[in-house]
């Protein structure tokens, strides 16, 4: 059986993942995100009513015309998880696939969130709910299998999809750590890559997660994160001002870190901001272990109005946790740092930002900007309470010595970001263009 993987986004940089197997006949697609930064770079860009070839110049979304060059039906698009490099451009491409777009449930709760919101296009792909775990057949030949196994990563429900073929397995590792004690869901199932990497032909390729390939050492587990965030809340149980913390919506496990901790030293927490309403709201709907008492305020006006009554009862009451941990500009923290809301900051208030400056210059520009604002109202800043989400170099290579694999090809990052990885894997005794695939986006890597 051919098998072919064409690498359509994400394989220049941080964001628009997109990658397509064909096996035989048939085409699975995994995932289809939007890269962030190139939309918020243009200051009052709406995607929702953008057409895709717009937002493909613009280098936001993948460039999937390459589908055209591979022969065979797209069966299933499969993301891998609810962020948005990886599901934000489903709601402008997938219309033009007659195929089924499968993922575990909080993904296809947040990919049902993004098609509602979509203002161009209309997708009617059926929604397919898979747990991680496991496993569905694809197209119409009998023995092609799609598995979904546990994955951890800093949102829930992430899983890494895997082909199964005659010509072995091929496994797509985007985005993961290796966490054996997350504070929500099951511990990464390396059991089961273990198996894949020894059961049958084996595993003829593997696509990795190279975010942090240039990182030494191992990615801590998100209960490092939360001992810290501890750490931090504890010894502000005293403080009889405001606290206001800030953390990715989409976090859901640092958020419930949040609420728990806020409740032990005699607070009420409160998510303000849309992106904590939604990703939150989708979280208890589901039914994933998040507190279901906890008040959730999305809309501008009553993000005010809740505000007005903080201060009414009182600030050392409540602990409002807030959007903008990356100083966005219209985010709840940052229109606090302007003084454009009704909570008033004072000297010695504390600001926890439980998450790090993703490293771009925007974002390194806005963030240092909405902290000079914080400060200068007084407010003191804890940063950095946080983990990574992606695997380091002992990650990597313990994904190398699980699955066993033929080839890889590694994913996530630009050229210099693969260098690490590169160095690791030749170590390992892959070769450079022999089963070692640094690519780019727009190719095609014949495998068998
Ligand atoms: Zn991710």
């Amino acid at each position: 059986m051919e098998i072919e993987i064409a690498t359509i986004g994400g394989y220049e940089e941080v964001g628009r993942q997109m990658t397509a197997v064909r096996a035989g006949d048939d085409i699975v697609i995994f995932d289809m995100g939007l890269n962030l930064s190139k939309v918020l770079i243009h200051d009052n860009i709406r995607t929702e009513g953008m057409h895709s070839l717009d937002l493909i110049d613009m280098g936001a979304i993948p460039d999937d015309r390459i589908m055209s060059d591979l022969e065979g039906d797209v069966q299933a698009i499969v993301p891998t998880h609810g962020h948005l490099d990886h599901i934000g451009a489903i709601s402008k491409l997938a219309h033009r696939y007659d195929a089924p777009i499968i993922a575990s449930p909080f993904t296809l709760e947040l990919v049902k969130g993004e098609l509602e919101e979509e203002g161009k296009f209309d997708a009617d792909n059926d929604l397919i709910a898979m747990d991680p775990g496991e496993t569905t057949s694809i197209g119409d030949s009998g023995v092609l299998d799609l598995e979904f196994v546990n994955v951890t990563h800093s949102i829930v429900d992430a899983i890494n999809p895997v082909l199964h073929t005659p010509e072995g397995a091929v496994v797509y590792g985007l985005d993961k750590r290796m966490d054996h004690t997350p504070v929500i869901g099951d511990p990464i199932d390396m059991e089961r890559f273990r198996e894949i990497g020894r059961e049958g032909e084996g595993v003829l390729c593997y696509i990795e997660d190279c975010t942090n390939a240039n990182k030494k050492g191992r990615t801590p587990s998100e209960s490092v994160a939360r001992e810290h965030l501890r750490d931090v809340l504890y010894s502000m149980e005293d403080y009889d001002g405001g606290i206001v913390a800030t953390t990715f919506s989409s976090h859901i496990a640092r958020v419930k870190s949040l609420i728990e901790f806020a409740r032990d030293i005699g607070r009420q927490p409160i998510l303000l901001g849309r992106s904590m309403e939604t990703y939150s709201g989708t979280a208890k709907q589901i039914g994933i272990d998040f507190p279901s008492d906890v008040e959730m305020v999305g809309y501008r006006q009553s993000i005010e109005q809740t505000f007005e009554r903080i201060m009414n009862e009182g600030k050392e009451n409540f602990l409002p946790v807030v959007t903008g941990h990356q100083g966005e500009p219209r985010a709840t923290l940052t229109r606090m740092g302007r003084g454009e809301t009704p909570y008033e900051l004072e000297d010695g208030d504390k600001v926890v930002f439980s998450a790090r400056v993703i490293p771009e210059p925007t974002n390194e520009g806005q963030r240092y900007q909405a902290e000079k604002l914080l400060r200068m109202q007084g407010a003191r800043i804890y940063d950095d309470i946080h983990v990574s989400g992606h695997l380091c170099q002992e990650g990597h290579y313990e994904m190398l010595d699980a699955l066993q694999p033929e080839h890889v090809i590694p994913a996530h990052q630009n050229m210099s970001g693969f260098s690490g990885y590169v160095d690791l894997a030749t170590n390992q005794g892959y070769k450079l263009g022999r089963d070692l695939h640094v690519t780019s986006n727009g190719n095609i890597i014949e495998l068998v």
